[in-house]
């Protein structure tokens, strides 16, 4: 496994390559992300892996300070999942000091996520722009566990042409059903507890929503669902997958996802399921 952390090397590398799979992560690696590589690695001949946690994605100082960072464990992972490159530049590298470029990206990016951490997707098409440039990959694999990213990168490339394939990956789960998530390591052990109730909430609501419930009582009824279990509930909606936006009238929901964000202690976690 060759390791890059400047990139030029890393483009010197690959030059020529025409079947290049990228994975961007954060770092702080879980089967999940192992998911991603396992799959890039079936579809192409190089697999590069990008850890870097992006300073312009996070909207608050303290969770970008809270991160987990585990970049030892993260290449031993990484080596053992068969991936043959890993990019883990310093914010020196990326930025040349601070980011200037912002992103406007349109209505999709302004709900839900959008809303609740401005400047967030903004951050994250300047971040998966630079790597796509960086490593001009032929595939580029994004879990389905952050929708609405997956939701705005496929805008991004269909907006700035990139020659690249999106591939979209299911979420990998724990066995009691909670997403397998880089924070889920902050969670104390009663949090992780309570924290697998939220997959087993958003099943309920899928159920329910199936059964012709109004989507405003099966919020309600979720919402007292999850306090019980000490989890506050940010946001939860119900919306169309494409084109993603807030489904109001809910007498047609095939290919829509419900959609959460809570708070168990100070971990906020995100979780969404597809409907049917
Ligand atoms: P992150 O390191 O959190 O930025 O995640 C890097 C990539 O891994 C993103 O495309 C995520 O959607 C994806 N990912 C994170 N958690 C999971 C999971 N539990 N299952 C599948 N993909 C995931």
């Amino acid at each position: 496994m060759n390791i890059f952390k400047e990139i030029g090397p890393l483009r010197a590398y690959l030059d020529n390559q025409r079947s290049i799979g990228l994975v961007p992560t954060m770092g702080a690696l879980h089967q999940g992300h192992i998911s991603l590589i396992t799959r890039a690695k079936k579809e192409n001949k190089v697999t590069v892996c990008s850890i870097y946690v992006n300073p312009a994605q996070f909207n608050n100082a303290s969770d970008l300070e809270k991160y987990p960072r585990t970049l030892d464990k993260d290449l031993q992972m990484l080596e053992e999942a068969g991936c043959d490159v890993v990019f883990c530049p310093s914010n020196e590298e990326m930025y040349k000091g601070t980011a200037r470029l912002h992103f406007e990206v349109g209505p999709a990016g302004e709900i839900l996520e959008g809303e609740f951490r401005p400047g967030h997707f903004s951050g994250v098409a300047l971040v998966v722009s630079k790597l796509f440039n960086i490593v001009k990959p032929q595939r580029a694999y994004f879990g389905l566990k952050d929708f609405q990213q997956f939701v705005i990168i496929t805008q991004l490339v269909e907006e700035l042409n990139f020659d690249v394939t999106l591939v979209p990956v299911p979420t990998l789960r724990e066995p009691d059903g909670l997403a397998m998530s880089s924070r889920n390591v902050r969670l104390r052990p009663e949090e992780r507890r309570n924290a697998s109730q939220i997959y087993q909430s958003l099943l309920t609501m899928r159920k329910q929503l199936l059964e012709g419930m109004p989507f405003h009582e099966i919020k309600a009824m979720a919402q007292i669902f999850l306090q019980k279990h000490e989890i506050r509930l940010e946001y939860v909606a119900l919306a169309y997958r494409q084109p993603f936006s807030i489904l109001n009238d809910q007498r047609d929901v095939s290919n829509s996802v419900i959609l959460l964000a809570a708070f168990v202690g100070e971990v906020r976690l995100i979780d969404n399921v597809f409907v049917p």
